[in-house]
């Protein structure tokens, strides 16, 4: 992949590799860039590897381990110099390379749970992009959208504007009365991103009419508190992400709610519920959950009723709500309460293969395509490549996900997260399939019988 950029500042690339390196190292990573003992166990996680072995988790990683070396160990600064096993800089290739590398992961931590030694390379891969974003490389159009975000000039945008009033009417529609918005206190602070509002404003109509009929004391936002908050974390820019995470927590504090429900199992949900309060340093007096996890609580709490389905469906394990948030159990629960018949995919729990989701980790190419029209960003022709890249990993490693539902047979594969859904959706059009994919609630939604208590 080309650099976005046609002109590679140098010396901004070596102070970004000296300061990245130098400010994050910490036992956990010491450990991960140490403890590597090449089996490569890794390669067949990550669902990157299908397009290239050069992708393959501890080959991508080997350029932080590089740079890690002559920085942290004697042996990288003598022998391991001469024999190319460690780097002080990089040349305009190899950073070009780093790039490349730091784009073909989506931090789905799969490679962490087969590894022997449970090395997250993920993390260490994370460090790449961080300085490849330090140094002004990478997708130009990824780092405008994060701009946007981090300033606050979202929401000055008519196209946001106005997708997010219109979601707040159509909710008001819905359930015939008009949104709590930004109400302090309420039980549950329903909360969704832009993001949401674009890719699946009709799930987020259904949780409000649950909410609503379930008679919770809920409330909604008067105004997004980000794009896809904090679009900086999967993007290298933890700068802007610390900025953006200051609204969110500030916003959280403020209406003080028992639960902040998210729809979104991709990242949003470890970076809202671990990562922001770890960065800040903060012990919230809420909780983050999925809505999955809440409903699943609510439906033990025999709060209402689930009319089955009578077809075989199955769960798509989001990387970052199971592996990286550990929610596995609240969304099988719901899934057995709504088909006798449902399966399990081969490959589920702690080693479902990751959909390729993002391919780039904030979003697939046609999203990131249509928001940037939408929003007057001009669309390099370096960039233009790289977001035509980013589909063969999607079409590799959607042969594996989709021989998987066929396999099984699944007329629905329902989720949680709008990059599993939209991924997924492109893989089964791509290979033909007989299936759909779907978020949770809009199959619940419409099954869910409130209890005669
Ligand atoms: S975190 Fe996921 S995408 Fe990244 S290297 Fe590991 S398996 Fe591959
Ligand atoms: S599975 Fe772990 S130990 Fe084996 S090559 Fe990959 S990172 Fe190294």
């Amino acid at each position: 992949m080309a650099i976005a950029e046609a002109k590679v500042d140098m010396e901004a690339l070596n102070k970004a590799i000296d300061e990245v390196f130098y400010s994050q190292l910490d036992s956990t990573l010491l450990y991960y860039f140490q403890a590597c003992v090449n089996c490569k166990a890794c390669e067949a996680a990550c669902p990157f590897t299908p397009t290239s072995l050069h992708y393959s988790p501890v080959n991508k990683a080997e350029v932080a381990r590089q740079l890690y070396r002559y920085r942290f160990t004697v042996w990288g600064r003598t022998v391991g110099r001469v024999i190319g096993g460690s780097k002080k800089y990089l040349s305009l290739e190899e950073a070009e390379t780093m790039v490349d590398y730091a784009w073909h992961c989506v931090n789905c931590g799969s490679c962490a749970f087969v590894c022997p030694m449970a090395i997250d390379s993920g993390a260490m891969i994370d460090l790449l992009k961080q300085v490849a974003f330090k140094a002004g490389m990478g997708p130009k159009v990824y780092r405008d959208i994060a701009e946007l975000e981090a300033s606050g000039k979202y929401l000055e945008i008519d196209f946001f504007k106005n997708s997010w009033n219109s979601l707040i009417s159509k909710i008001k529609d819905a359930i015939g009365k008009e949104v709590p918005l930004d109400k302090k206190g309420s039980e549950v602070l329903f909360y969704a991103s832009i993001y949401e509002a674009l890719a699946y404003p009709d799930v987020l109509v259904k949780v409000a009419k649950i909410l609503d009929m379930l008679n919770k004391d809920w409330t909604f936002m008067s105004k997004p508190l980000g794009i896809r908050p904090p679009i900086g974390l999967v993007i290298g820019d933890k700068d802007g992400a610390v900025k953006v995470m200051q609204r969110v927590y500030s916003y959280f504090t403020d209406i003080s709610p028992k639960y902040v429900m998210l729809t979104a199992g991709g990242f949003e949900y470890p970076a809202l519920r671990y990562t922001m309060h770890e960065t800040l340093k903060v012990e919230p007096k809420y909780e983050v959950v999925h809505v999955t996890e809440l409903l699943a609580k609510w439906y033990e709490n025999k709060e209402f009723e689930i009319e089955p389905l009578d077809e075989i469906i199955t769960w798509h394990d989001p990387c970052q709500l199971g592996k990286r948030g550990g929610v596995f159990e609240a969304p099988r629960i719901l899934m057995k309460a709504l088909s006798k018949k449902f399966k399990e995919l081969p490959s589920h729990g702690v080693n479902s293969f990751c959909c390729s989701g993002g391919g780039g980790g904030c979003g697939l190419p046609s999203m990131v395509n249509n928001m940037a029209k939408a929003l007057g960003i001009a669309i390099s022709d370096d960039d233009k490549k790289f977001l035509d890249k980013t589909s063969e990993p999607l079409i590799k490693a959607g042969k594996i996900k989709v021989g998987e539902i066929n396999k099984i047979k699944a007329k629905e594969v329902l989720t949680g997260c709008p990059v599993c859904i939209e991924s997924i959706n492109f893989q089964i059009d791509y290979y033909h399939a007989n299936s759909k994919v779907n978020h949770i609630v809009d199959i619940l939604a419409d099954r869910i019988k409130v209890s005669k208590k």
